[in-house]
């Protein structure tokens, strides 16, 4: 998604010598890789859609997740980014060296031993794309079919399967919804219970798309009307744990678990924590799903994983066919495992060694000209990430025209910037609600909220245009 988008506002800024590198051979990023069954987009599809190109055909307020691909293929077919994508290379090491006459660039090698060099270089590398995988003993050991939800295997046939999911974040919800009733018996095995938000997920209707298609301005003004409603109902209001609207949420959560689930598995489904505090799960139907006759729900502690199926610590053995594993992702990675050097031979993995950061989410001190997009800091998880690198492409392109027709020849964030604004990142950290007692990927491994702590708001005052002060200016 950042990658198309960084191609096609290259394009209009009048670049034409630049290279996308993509370590895959088709484009379309999450989508391309998440494709289990029921996949769909939280996000209301006309917010989860470019500014620049509204889709009067979505099919659904949440379409689905083929769908949303398609979306992305058909809008860089038209603004002729494949013509700039080189495939199947995916780029393992970038380090910036002087050149004899002091001017700093990027040498990037890729996996297909191409080598290229680079005045600037944009990182569109995505956050949730590196599975996690459980550290459960015998995992290798399981005689079925086994996969992380990011990696589907569509070979094997479900039909009439014992199928264990094991975790419960919004992957394995949608999984469940979708698989429950289809296949033979299904087993979620969980270890913490989700608040779930009931959204229903209508379809759009001929009227509306024809609406739409007539005038897409009806569209423009329903992507800022979602992007507002957004913004105040669920961005704005996480980062305040006291906030009314966190409140109504949790209550919202609450209602739906009391109104649609029988007494006794309710309460093996009712979270311990606050809603919210992890990231909120939105679903129509994952309780009815949970109560299909066919569906199970496995709250013992898993003990290890046998040929058979998942032994349990209370010594059950729960025989299964397909074991899919939506366990999440590694959420630290960010470029990684690439290798990147900075400005005097400094590593991004030892300056992260601790934690990610960047300044503003952007750009880091002693990497000149690399810019990131959905970076570490940014508003993750509670936005249309679309929306999100729009943003900081603008202001990226601004950085850029410093460099390409301004004064600067490299421009990085200053260690001081980065300073503050880690320190007050930290602070505003600790009130939202995602510090507010729960386990989750938004915390790093000091257990302090990583993501973008302020409201959605001053994010985009933030982006509007860069401060220069904080940036070291060389050139
Ligand atoms: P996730 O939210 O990180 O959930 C991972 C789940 O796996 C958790 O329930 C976790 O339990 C469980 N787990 C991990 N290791 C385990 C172990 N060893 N034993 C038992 N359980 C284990 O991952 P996700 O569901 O893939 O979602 C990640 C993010 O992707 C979402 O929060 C969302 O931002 C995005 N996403 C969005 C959509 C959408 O738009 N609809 C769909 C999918 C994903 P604990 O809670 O106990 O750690």
């Amino acid at each position: 998604m950042a990658g198309i988008l960084s191609a096609i506002k290259l394009q209009e800024a009048g670049f034409t010598d630049f290279s996308v590198y993509e370590k895959s051979d088709a484009l379309g990023g999450t989508w391309r890789e998440n494709t289990y069954p029921g996949v769909a987009c939280d996000v209301p599809s006309h917010l989860y859609s470019y500014s620049f190109a509204p889709n009067p055909e979505w099919s659904h307020l949440f379409s689905p997740g083929q769908e949303i691909r398609a979306y992305f293929e058909e809008v860089a077919q038209r603004h002729g980014v494949p013509g700039f994508v080189r495939f199947g290379e995916e780029v393992t090491r970038l380090e910036h060296r002087q050149d004899g006459h002091g001017v700093g660039r990027w040498h990037l090698k890729t996996s297909a031993g191409t080598r290229d060099v680079a005045d600037v270089v944009i990182a569109a590398t995505g956050v949730l794309h590196h599975p996690r995988y459980p550290d459960i003993d015998g995992l290798d050991s399981f005689a079925g079919a086994s996969f992380h939800s990011a990696r589907w295997d569509h070979s094997v046939d479900l039909e009439g399967a014992r199928v264990g999911v094991i975790g419960t974040g919004s992957s394995a919800v949608q999984i469940v919804s979708a698989l429950a009733g289809a296949v033979g018996e299904l087993r979620l095995f969980q270890r913490t219970p989700q608040w779930v938000l009931k959204v229903e997920n209508p379809p759009i209707d001929e009227v509306d798309k024809e609406r739409y298609r007539e005038d897409p301005s009806a569209m423009v003004t329903l992507h800022e009307d979602l992007s507002r409603s957004f913004s105040d109902n669920f961005a704005n209001a996480v980062v305040d744990s006291e906030s009314v609207s966190v409140k109504i949420l949790a209550e919202l959560c609450k209602i739906n678990l009391d109104s649609v689930v029988d007494p006794e598995l309710r309460e093996k489904l009712r979270p311990s924590y606050r809603a919210a505090c992890k990231r909120l799960v939105i679903s129509p139907d994952f309780y009815e799903a949970m109560q299909h006759p066919a569906t199970h729900l496995v709250t013992e502690k898993i003990l290890m994983i046998e040929p058979a199926g998942i032994r349990t610590v209370d010594g059950a053995m729960h025989e299964l066919d397909v074991l899919v594993l939506a366990t999440g992702f590694r959420v630290d990675r960010f470029l990684r495992p690439m290798e990147v050097i900075g400005r005097g031979g400094v590593s991004l993995e030892d300056v992260w060694a601790k934690r990610p950061s960047a300044y503003h989410s952007i750009s880091v001190p002693d990497f000149p000209n690399l810019f990131m997009l959905n970076g570490p800091n940014g508003p993750v998880g509670n936005f249309s990430l679309i929306e999100v690198a729009e943003l900081q492409l603008a202001y990226i392109m601004q950085l850029v025209d410093q460099i390409t027709a301004g004064p600067y020849r490299e421009i990085s964030a200053r260690a001081r910037a980065l300073d503050v604004f880690e320190r007050e990142r930290v602070e505003a950290a600790a009130k939202t609600i995602w510090a507010s007692g729960c386990n989750s990927w938004y915390l790093d491994d000091d257990g302090i909220p990583s993501a973008w702590p302020w409201t959605f708001d001053r994010f985009r005052e933030v982006m509007a245009s860069p401060d220069l002060s904080c940036y070291e200016l060389v050139g």
